[in-house]
């Protein structure tokens, strides 16, 4: 299920360009323009992480932030204009869980939510093995098998196979799947993702001309057949 992020922020470019990335990235995302309608959306849709700026009508960054707080751990971004340091302490003493100054580049407010919501499920246990029909990943050993046998996979390929099998049936578009790999995107090299995946094909199919478990969806990119 796709985690939603909830953003509150009153200049609305900002905002739709905010909610455009976080999107792309794979994540639900709702946006409010003032800070008592974000308020409402955080206790009404229980968002899995908060974008909030910190000067907004209705009811201020800082505010919200505290009165969420009383009732939920969510994490929260703060998004600020002012360089001050002291607002950025405060927000981090409110319980707030990162701050980004603006101007900021959408891919980086992307990269911070990923670490914080990564660290907000605490470690949470990679399963030690992957398994889809006859393919097995070792996650923690960093191999791979097909049918019991092992084939050797560059990090590369291990990386996107692993996206994969973690939903399987789920269509993966070529940027998302070089997200998983890089961790930032760059819409330049998407059709790297290509040789990639003809490379695992070669590796792990038995006939890569009609692949079994990477099919390609055309127009949209990858899946891992479910
Ligand atoms: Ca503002």
């Amino acid at each position: 299920m796709k985690e939603t992020i909830l953003v509150v922020e009153d200049e609305v470019k900002i905002a739709r360009l905010v909610r455009d990335y976080l999107e792309n990235a794979g994540y639900r995302v709702l946006t409010a323009h003032r800070g008592d309608e974000g308020l409402a959306l955080a206790r009404s849709e229980r968002p899995d992480l908060i974008i909030l700026d910190l000067m907004l009508p209705g009811l201020d960054g800082l505010d919200l932030c505290r009165t969420v707080r009383r009732d939920s751990q969510v994490p929260v971004i703060m998004l600020t204009a002012r360089a001050d340091e002291a607002d950025r302490l405060i927000g981090l003493e409110l319980g707030a869980d990162d701050y980004i100054v603006k101007p900021f580049s959408p891919r980086e407010v992307v990269a911070r939510v990923r670490a914080v919501l990564r660290r907000a499920r605490g470690g949470e246990p990679e399963p030690e093995a992957l398994r889809y029909e006859d393919l097995e990943l070792d996650v923690a050993g960093h191999t791979a098998a097909v049918a019991g046998r092992p084939v050797e996979l560059t990090p590369t390929e291990f990386a996107l196979l692993a996206a994969m099998m973690r939903a399987p049936g789920r269509v993966f578009s070529r940027l998302q799947l070089l997200d998983q790999v890089q961790g930032e995107a760059y819409e330049g090299y998407e059709r790297t993702i290509d040789a990639h995946i003809k490379n695992l094909r070669q590796k792990i199919e038995a006939d890569p001309r009609s692949p079994r478990y990477i099919v390609t969806v055309y127009g949209v990119g990858y899946k891992l057949s479910a």
